[in-house]
């Protein structure tokens, strides 16, 4: 389905070159969703990541559900939801791991 997977570098540089018009498959977007998840985790996400991840599972309702299995895997579970929602990343949390 998806034989044209770009590296993760690749991806960034268009991420932050000219995001409007980024188009990435599911494949791309798996990648980015790890890429960001990993800052999420240090309580550094990417806006320019997140917004391509985005555009593309607004399109796409397979790589939203697997965001959402994914989030309810707990690998975001301190991170609300940051699609979809601009107010998640206010609060704080208390170093309970
Ligand atoms: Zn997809």
């Amino acid at each position: 389905m998806t034989d044209n997977i770009r590296p993760l570098w690749q991806l960034l540089i268009l991420a932050k070159d000219d995001k409007q018009s980024v188009s990435i498959n599911c494949d791309e977007c798996l990648l980015l969703i790890e890429y960001d998840a990993d800052l999420l985790a240090a309580g550094d996400a990417d806006d320019d990541v997140m917004s391509i991840i985005n555009q593309h599972i607004m399109i796409c309702s397979t790589c939203r559900n697997k965001l959402d299995d994914w989030i309810e895997q707990g690998s975001w579970k301190k991170t609300p939801y940051p699609y979809f929602n601009n107010q998640t990343r206010s609060e704080k949390e208390n170093g309970n791991e």
